[in-house]
Parts: C-alpha cells; structure tokens; sequence
C-alpha cells in the first residue's frame, strides 16, 4: 500500500521575475525576491527534497509586506 505516486504537473503559471534595477515598491521587491528564488532554486524544484528554509523565509517576508500594503491602504 505504499504506491508512489508522481506528482501532478505543476500548471501555475507565475508572474515573470521582475528585472533588477526596475522601481518596484517594498510588496513588488519582497515577491520578486520570493520568486526569483523558487523558480531557480533547485531545492523548491524538487518536490522530494521537502521545505527550503530560504523560500520560506522570503514567502514570509512577503506577506509581512503584504498585511504592510494592506494596512497602508486601510489607512487612508
Ligand atoms: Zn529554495
């Protein structure tokens, strides 16, 4: 009863990286860095290779900027 399965293919389609050294405001950065990092990472690529500490962390930083944002808009 321990049949392996494959993984589904992957059909998200992601945002392209942001170039550097475009303006970008502190949400845009924080996902970019986020996304940057998955999609060259060859540990977040292999899904048998479990979390990566990194991806986590910037996913982190990003909906840290993200409630940010929100709050900023909420504000006004
Ligand atoms: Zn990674």
């Amino acid at each position: 009863m321990d049949e392996r399965r494959d993984p589904p293919p992957e059909s998200v389609t992601r945002t392209a990286a942001i170039p550097p050294g475009a303006r970008l405001s502190p949400l845009q950065q924080a996902y970019s860095r986020y996304v940057t990092h998955t999609t060259g990472c060859d540990h977040c690529r292999d899904i048998d290779r479990g979390w990566c500490e990194k991806s986590e962390r910037l996913h982190r930083e990003w909906k840290r900027q993200e409630t940010a944002a929100v709050r900023g808009l909420a504000g006004t």
